[in-house]
């Protein structure tokens, strides 16, 4: 008797800390997943294509996304799809994502940034479902932005460096440099978790009511009017670790307020609506390598 094996869908969400590999069907039910630290790059990339192999025997896997960190090469006519491009993991310049999943699984690969990812499964399942012009934006050990604009993720075939903008100093954080090691003080140097930890210390350990909170937000609502000044995106998606901290999404949305000072004419009823955490939470660049999977033709 043959008996059919399930097919499923492979996604990694491949972080600064952890590579997130999950299996998932159709539906969107989870079969199976792992998380694998984010140490050398063979080590890594050989126990998640070990995770798949084994799942191979039971499943057959139709496809496989990746939601990476960047710099990396997102265009599928290059000749370095999915390779890493110079940038602060030294260890991953060079590596070549596609062609490694792809010789080890023989399955269609597809790749893009982890906040594409993110945005495209917020837009399939999430806060930005319906909307043609939307953000997802990551505050973590970095800053970076997908950005979908009529219906587009933009920049194509290259991905926003959105987290390196210049952006207005706090005026009680005026000397400090930053911690970008290209510019200093972009946004990504003033606003990242490890810039909170240059100046403030271990930001779990700051009280609600520190300056650190109030800087950080006045930073974040920036790059929120650029946004929307640039793109009319209808919906702000943050997320990433620094957001976990569940009382600066308020601030950000008064800075913002503040900033735009009635241009646009939105209420703060109508900024509640446009600045979200993700629905999908810490796994939106799951679920984003899930529907680059489910991409594929
Ligand atoms: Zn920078």
């Amino acid at each position: 008797m043959i008996t059919r094996k399930k097919k499923v869908f492979a996604g990694i969400d491949a972080g600064g800390t952890s590579f997130k590999c999950i299996l998932a069907d159709d539906n969107r039910n989870v079969i199976k997943q792992i998380s694998v630290p984010t140490s050398v790059p063979q080590d890594t990339l050989e126990q998640c294509i070990e995770f798949f192999r084994s799942a191979g025997s039971e499943y057959k896997i139709i496809a496989l996304g990746i939601a990476s960190f960047g710099p990396l090469d997102i265009d599928p006519r290059s000749k370095n799809y999915g390779t890493y491009l110079p940038g602060p993991k030294l260890k991953w310049a060079g590596v070549n994502l596609h062609d490694i999943f792809k010789t080890a699984l023989r399955i269609p690969v597809v790749i893009d940034t982890d906040v594409n990812g993110a945005l495209l499964a917020e837009c399939a399942w999430g806060h930005a479902k319906n909307h043609t012009n939307a953000a997802y934006v990551t505050i973590g050990t970095g800053i970076g932005a997908g950005i979908l604009c009529a219906g587009q993720l933009a920049a194509k075939p290259h991905h926003p460096e959105f987290g390196h903008i210049r952006v207005e100093r706090h005026p009680a954080d005026k000397d400090f440099k930053g911690v970008c090691n290209i510019h200093g003080a972009c946004l990504e140097g003033l606003a990242s978790g490890p810039s909170l930890h240059a100046r403030f210390g271990d930001p779990q350990h700051l009280p609600k009511d520190h300056e650190a909170w109030d800087i950080l937000a006045f930073y974040l609502a920036q790059a929120c009017v650029s946004l929307v000044l640039s793109f009319r995106v209808q919906a702000i998606i943050l997320g990433g670790g620094v957001m976990q901290t569940q009382h600066v999404l308020p601030k950000i949305k008064q800075h913002y307020f503040d900033q735009m000072n009635g241009y646009l004419g939105q209420s703060m009823d109508d900024i509640d609506k446009l600045i979200l955490r993700p629905k999908l939470a810490n796994q939106a660049g799951m679920w984003g390598g899930i529907y680059l999977a489910q991409s594929v033709e």
